[in-house]
């Protein structure tokens, strides 16, 4: 591991704050921080925190001392010094005379003590900062030092590799007895770099930012020099079968499984988004015929336990030839860790402490031999966290194992970081979006009513897939989403591609719960001259693409059991004839029967099948200058041809039809239906 400290970068950094007030010190404590914010062998989501001893001015213009200590929710690779939070030494100091407080009073008092009262809570780690006279201090869950340290003999490990040069503190949960030990331990040798909390971390001192930054690199790189003179663990692999299942195939199976029914005649799940990995690290892991031991031991730090629990869930191999036999595997091996999840709060609750409220008893990482790990979340970003950490989590563990063996802290000391009290407070107070939790599929979703569509859902809380016959459409609409949405080039009629497409959704998300299917454009003839070719085209795009889109939606669906959502748009056309609309009208004509068939076919599986009847909305679908053309030929403007139109005199726009499509979604006793989106237009009104 190499020292990332540049001289310039940190005068550069320097110069920068100091235009905004802010002095060097804390300019400094930024930078380093985000040097080690940005390699994930030293911090991963949250897995560490800095501080910086300094003083600043106050209203009254009087210098305080401070500890500029970092605060929670701020992400160390891109913190900012609002991200460092000023809290009175002179307080943090009198809380060392105590001899107990508890994690509510130390949240309390050290709000109390912020200089800004905005600022974000400071870590729960500020007292161990604040006990320890240095003026630097970087602390780090390395991945080389849990690996040295999470052992029988991790203590014995440590003090090989660093000598007296660091203090070793056995574990004890994060807070004020901590802070209060470790405060103890360091007086007893006061010469010390830096510290490991055994099982936990790594600490380390300076004078200087640069100091502790680069001390936290060679303490580092000393615990990964000790483990690759032995070379990381190769697992001796199981067996498993010739073929193994795709992941499209298994991750729906799962995702209906670990989903909890929260109201059966609401047909309300309470269903979590799959992230997978299968890096080199990963599987090494998840096909050792030893993962029952291994993988079962506990999480390299206590507080992955948050975001992936204590245990992963391990299933069998998936035999591509027999899915039925990997579902019936899977269900078992959920029943036992569901068990194993309330055995171990029954354990526990009430032993140490207050009695807590269970948390749901649902595996955040499935281990799948052959296929790699799925890390589970509410959402896609919390589902690639918990993959971060079990990615982490590999490396960690083949290299413990090759030490000697993996062995962190107890399941007693785990719980209580999993229902630490300050955590607890926290449930339930979250409110979710409507459609959190769930996938919706677009397509034709790189402009017009889809883009409009997949924007509208993922506002209302959707993980998000954009499909579309113009792939860089559809990923340019993904990437102004967001980051965790998915944008694939897709041609509807070719029912490879759409199978394609719903293998990379399931892939990605782990499922699919709401399929817009929105594709189609407006061909048209006047219906005694137009040739079968131009009929057919459009039979292809307006029917029968939605009916390849359904039924992939379908087949999906099922392997999940947890019914779902079709929304097709048909056209004013399918109910009212427009003159030479014949091409468009027939197809989207059978389309609305073809919602109505699904949601009688499908309806006893939960499956809801509705439609949006949308008129006159510009948005592309018809062909370049139509609309121009007939307005003109009205001598009226696009915009005014688009409102005279209809009884309420309004442009309709595609985000009016996006909103359709969210309140039939939203509409759970609904099935069957059309909703009408046109600003009224009593000829096409249905009855
Ligand atoms: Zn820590």
């Amino acid at each position: 591991m190499q020292s990332q400290w540049k001289d310039a970068d940190a005068q550069a950094a320097v110069q920068q704050y100091a235009a905004r007030g802010i002095n060097e010190d804390l300019a400094l404590r930024t930078y380093t921080t985000r040097l080690l914010g940005r390699d994930p062998r030293l911090v991963l989501h949250g897995g560490g925190n800095t501080s910086v001893k300094t003083t600043v001015k106050d209203t009254f213009g009087a210098d305080v001392p401070v500890l500029c200590v970092k605060g929670s929710g701020w992400d160390m690779a891109v913190i900012e010094p609002q991200g460092l939070p000023a809290v009175r030494m002179d307080v943090l100091t009198k809380l060392g005379t105590l001899n107990r407080l508890s994690d509510e009073d130390m949240v309390n008092v050290q709000r109390g003590a912020l200089l800004d009262s905005t600022s974000p809570n400071p870590s729960i780690e500020t007292l161990l900062h604040a006990f320890l006279p240095h003026k630097f201090i970087d602390h780090t869950h390395a991945n080389a030092v849990l690996a040295l340290s999470d052992q029988p003999n991790g203590e014995e490990l440590c003090r090989k590799v660093y000598g007296d040069r660091v203090v070793l503190v056995p574990y004890v949960m994060p807070g004020f007895d901590l802070a209060k030990k470790a405060a103890a331990m360091f007086a007893t040798n006061p010469k010390a770099e830096g510290m490991v909390l055994l099982k936990h971390g790594i600490f380390s001192f300076g004078a200087t930012a640069r100091e502790a930054y680069e001390r936290m690199i060679r303490l580092v790189t000393e615990a990964e020099e000790a483990i690759a003179k032995i070379g990381r663990k190769k697992f001796a692999p199981a067996e498993l079968p010739a073929k193994i299942a795709s992941a499209a195939d298994v991750a729906p199976i799962l995702r209906g499984l670990v989903a909890e029914l929260v109201d059966d005649n609401e047909g309300l799940w309470k269903r979590l988004v799959f992230d997978l990995r299968s890096g080199p690290d990963v599987m090494n892991f998840v096909n050792g015929a030893d993962i029952a031991r291994y993988s079962q031991q506990g999480v390299p730090t206590p507080d992955h336990t948050i975001r992936t629990k204590n245990w992963p869930m391990v299933v069998p191999a998936p035999d591509a030839g027999n899915l039925d036999g990997f579902r019936t595997g899977a269900k078992a091996a959920l029943d036992a860790y569901v068990a194993g999840y309330h055995a171990y709060f029954a354990r526990h609750n009430g032993k140490r402490g207050d009695a807590k409220k269970e948390l749901d008893p649902f595996p955040r990482v499935i281990l799948v031999p052959g296929l790699g790990a799925f890390g589970l979340g509410k959402s896609k970003k919390d589902a690639r966290i918990a993959a971060d950490l079990m990615d982490c989590t590999a490396e960690v563990v083949a290299d413990a194992e090759a030490l000697g063996t993996f062995n962190p802290v107890t399941e007693a000391d785990l719980f209580d970081v999993e229902y630490w009290s300050l955590e607890q407070a926290k449930l339930g107070k979250e409110a979710e979006k409507p459609f959190a939790r769930q996938v919706v599929v677009v397509t034709g979703g790189g402009s017009g009513i889809g883009a409009a569509t997949a924007k509208a859902f993922a506002a209302q809380g959707a993980e998000v897939a954009v499909l579309d016959l113009n792939a860089d459409a559809a990923q340019k609409v993904a990437k102004e989403i967001g980051s965790t949405v998915l944008g694939l080039g897709c041609d509807v009629t070719k029912p490879a591609d759409v199978r394609k497409a719903f293998d990379a959704v399931c892939a990605a998300f782990g499922g699919v719960d709401i399929v817009v299917s929105n594709a189609g454009a407006a061909f048209q003839g006047r219906i005694g001259d137009v040739s079968d070719e131009q009929l057919r085209k459009s039979f292809e795009l307006n029917f029968f693409s939605h009916q390849t889109v359904a039924q992939n939606a379908i087949r999906v669906m099922r392997a999940q059991g947890l019914g779902g959502n079709l929304l097709f748009n048909t056209s004013k056309q399918a109910v009212n004839p427009g003159p030479d609309f014949g091409p468009y009208g027939l197809p989207k004509a059978a389309l609305l029967f073809l919602t109505r068939q699904y949601a009688l076919d499908h309806g006893a599986e939960g499956i809801r099948a509705n439609a949006v009847n949308a008129d006159r909305i510009n948005t592309g679908i018809f062909a370049d200058g139509m609309l121009e053309a007939r307005a003109k030929a009205r001598g009226l403007t696009t915009q005014q041809y688009l409102r005279e139109g209809n009884l309420l005199k309004r442009e309709v726009k595609a985000a009016d039809v996006a909103q359709a499509f969210v309140d039939l979604a939203l509409a759970r006793k609904t099935t069957g239906s059309v909703t009408t989106v046109d600003g009224g237009n009593i000829a096409a009104a249905l009855r």
